[in-house]
């Protein structure tokens, strides 16, 4: 079971556009003008387009200070993501009603880098649901969909079995969660708890749609049932 994070379980409303924003000036010593669209994207996409925006080179020198700088704005602004931010309806209660499957391993993937996966998750108490270990991160790749034969592997080297499509479940808020999913090898649920509607993400092919966490049995059912079709 792999959890999207921004608009699936949790939301930190503006204060994701404003770090970065924060740290864009520091890293830069330029004011951030634009920043790129971040729904369903990943953090080296989002850094690399939004210096791009800026007419600056994303090397990889100031790739990683951005990085560096993004990871500690996060990890000092606990209080606000605690207080600014909110846990999704439903969303704990599903985790935590997965945790208590034995056949069921969850972890994250998401356009976070992972410190900031990590952080925004234990901000409301929901890290120790997840095996960090074998989750897929934003900047593992630029793209989403090989993220997910990325936690596949992962998974694959740490219990020792193979995850494919048929026994991973993606459970995410954009069209591009249910891109990500097709394209790298899992089933998809899609919630619609983000910019897109039910009827966005049913246009783009999720095999479930929701629209919210709320209903825990139903949010069960349907993973079990789907990684065991
Ligand atoms: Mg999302």
């Amino acid at each position: 079971m792999l959890w999207d994070i921004d608009h699936t379980l949790v939301s930190v409303r503006q204060l994701s556009g404003e770090i970065y924003g924060e740290v864009f000036r520091e890293v830069t010593g330029h004011p951030l003008e634009r920043l790129a669209d971040m729904a369903g994207r990943t953090d080296r996409a989002i850094m690399a387009d939004t210096l791009r925006l800026h007419g600056l080179e994303p090397t990889a020198e100031i790739m990683a200070r951005f990085a560096r700088m993004l990871a500690e704005a996060f990890s000092v602004r606990q209080e606000d993501i605690r207080a600014r931010g909110r846990v999704l309806p439903g969303a704990r209660a599903a985790l935590r009603a997965l945790a208590d499957q034995s056949d069921v391993i969850q972890s994250v993937l998401t356009g976070n880098m992972k410190e900031i996966a990590l952080y925004k998750l234990a901000a409301f108490e929901l890290a120790p649901f997840m095996d960090f270990d074998i989750g897929s991160y934003g900047l593992d790749d630029a793209e989403r969909p090989p993220l997910v034969k990325l936690a596949q592997q992962r998974a694959a080297r740490k219990y020792g079995e193979t995850f494919d499509a048929a026994t991973t479940v993606l459970i995410g808020d954009t069209p591009n969660d249910v891109r990500a999913g097709h394209e790298g090898g899992s089933r998809v649920v899609a919630v619609a708890t983000g910019a897109s509607d039910e009827a966005a993400l049913r246009a783009a092919g999720a095999e479930l749609v929701l629209p919210d966490l709320t209903d825990t049995d139903a949010v069960v059912q349907v993973v079990l049932t789907i990684s065991d079709s």
